[in-house]
């Protein structure tokens, strides 16, 4: 199998896990938090839901045509909650995360069915935290990242839908595109056929599951099978360890050139969010990087609460 391109275990993380800067202490999972009471989500029916098109999402063409996303903004109890992530710890954020997309985003499909973020695209678990914070924070509490536009001006940029780009999807995909399973299947030469879909954050909780676990018992994890493997589950929301040690066994005795098509593909699956993007006042586009002002916290826990709030 191919070495030369081979990720480092913190550079398969970050992107299994979602596109975040810098993960520090990325194999610490000993969180020094006690598990937090799981959010009652069968009284939420008289909290606002805001409906959002799919076409909003990064991955919005992998959901049936007709699903429309719900979304409300956090509660003081889920930012409470929030506001205790670890910012340099990798996992913790995910999970942060997750726990927010739990309680406040619902899944509708065309035939009425409603789903949990357990259906919802890993790589739109970033947009999605962002549109709760924008339903939120109504009243401003802006988050900014500033940028200098090639005419000398200071461009500040808000962490908003508006000014977000994603990743565009690679165009040598679109033709094996199937709209009716909204996935990706493709033949190869040696006659094998394979059906590819970006995971969702169910599957994603099962890898970290197996991750840490492997992590916890001294185990290296074949980085290579835990890249492809999540994008060969289509129709799946998880995955037991055992079944993920069956996938292992199947995916080290695959053939090379089945192993270097998946590879390649997979490869070209990169979605989300991509950079921040607005225009300047001189008509130029002004282009930054994705960040996080004030780390991840920073995403629900305001700043500089204390000058704000404090009363003179
Ligand atoms: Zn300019």
């Amino acid at each position: 199998m191919s070495k030369d391109k081979e990720m480092s275990e913190e550079d398969y993380l970050k992107k299994h896990l979602g596109d975040l800067d810098n993960p520090k202490n990325i194999m610490n999972n000993d969180i020094p938090f006690v598990a937090q009471p799981k959010v009652d989500n069968t009284r939420t029916t008289d909290l606002q839901f805001f409906n959002f098109d799919i076409k909003e999402l990064p991955c919005g063409e992998f959901y049936p045509s007709g699903t429309v996303f719900m979304v409300r903004p956090a509660q003081v109890r889920e930012i409470q909650a929030y506001s205790m992530v670890d910012d340099n710890n990798f996992y913790d954020i995910v999970e942060k995360m997750n726990d927010i997309l739990q309680s406040c985003v619902r899944v509708k499909y065309p035939d009425g069915k409603i789903g949990s973020y357990i259906e919802v695209k890993d790589q739109d678990r970033l947009f999605l935290v962002f549109l709760i914070r924008e339903l939120t924070f109504q009243q401003g509490n802006s988050l900014t990242v500033n940028s200098k536009c090639s005419c000398g001006e200071d461009v500040q940029m808000e962490l908003k839908r508006d000014n977000f780009s994603f990743h565009e999807i690679d165009e040598k995909l679109e033709r094996y595109f199937s709209a009716s399973t909204r996935t990706y299947h493709f033949s190869t030469v040696n006659g094998r056929e394979f059906e590819l879909t970006p995971p969702n954050i169910g599957l994603q909780k099962s890898f970290t599951d197996y991750i840490l676990k492997e992590s916890n018992e001294k185990r290296t994890p074949n980085l290579s099978f835990l890249k492809i493997i999540p994008f060969m589950l289509a129709g799946r929301t998880s995955i037991t360890y055992e079944g993920i040690k069956a996938k292992l066994k199947e995916f080290e005795e695959i053939d090379d050139i089945s192993f270097q098509f998946l590879n390649a593909a997979v490869g070209k699956m990169t979605f989300g969010i991509k950079e921040l993007k607005k225009k300047c006042s001189c008509g130029e586009e002004v282009h930054t990087d994705m960040q996080f002002p004030n780390g991840a916290s920073g995403i629900f826990v305001i700043h500089d609460a204390f000058e704000a709030y404090i009363k003179e």
